[in-house]
C-alpha cells in the first residue's frame, strides 16, 4: 500500500474525491494530503443540490487530526458552481463544514477536547487560535 492508498482509506475521503499526493514538511512538522476530484465529476450546488456546471475553483486548506507528531492538513482544490437559481456558489466537501477551516473530524476531537479541559489549554494543546 502506498501512502496515498494509506490516507485513502484512513480519512474515508469518499468519491469521485480521492487523495493525489502525500507531502511530508519534516521542518515544519507538517503532512500535506492533496485531495481532488475528477474534471468530470458531476458536482452540485450546495443549495438546491443541482447538478451545475463548473465555473472555477479555489484552493482550500484544513486542519485534520495529526498523523504521529506530524500536523495534517488537506488541501483541495474546491470548485465553484454556476447555479441557474442560485448564482455561484462554492460546492460542499464531504469532509468539512461550509466555512470551517477544520475537518469535521478535527472539530469532533476538539469539542470532545473541550468537555475536558479549559479553552486556553485546548487551544495550546492543539495549536490553535481562539478565532
Ligand atoms: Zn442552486
Amino acid at each position: 500500500m502506498n501512502d496515498k492508498d494509506l490516507y485513502q482509506q484512513i480519512l474515508g475521503i469518499p468519491k469521485p474525491w480521492s487523495v493525489t499526493d502525500v507531502g511530508l514538511k519534516l521542518d515544519g512538522g507538517k503532512i500535506e494530503v492533496r485531495v481532488s476530484a475528477p474534471s468530470s465529476a458531476d458536482m452540485h450546488c450546495p443549495v438546491c443540490q443541482k447538478v451545475c456546471p463548473r465555473h472555477d475553483k479555489r484552493e482550500r486548506r484544513w486542519r485534520h487530526l495529526d498523523t504521529c507528531q506530524y500536523q495534517t492538513v488537506l488541501v483541495a482544490q474546491v470548485p465553484r458552481v454556476k447555479c441557474e437559481e442560485h448564482g455561484i456558489k462554492q460546492i460542499n466537501v464531504p469532509w468539512a463544514e461550509e466555512r470551517s477551516r477544520f475537518t469535521a473530524l478535527f472539530e469532533i476531537l476538539v469539542i470532545d477536547w473541550l468537555k475536558e479541559a479549559s479553552v486556553s489549554a485546548v487551544a495550546r494543546q492543539l495549536d490553535i487560535r481562539w478565532e
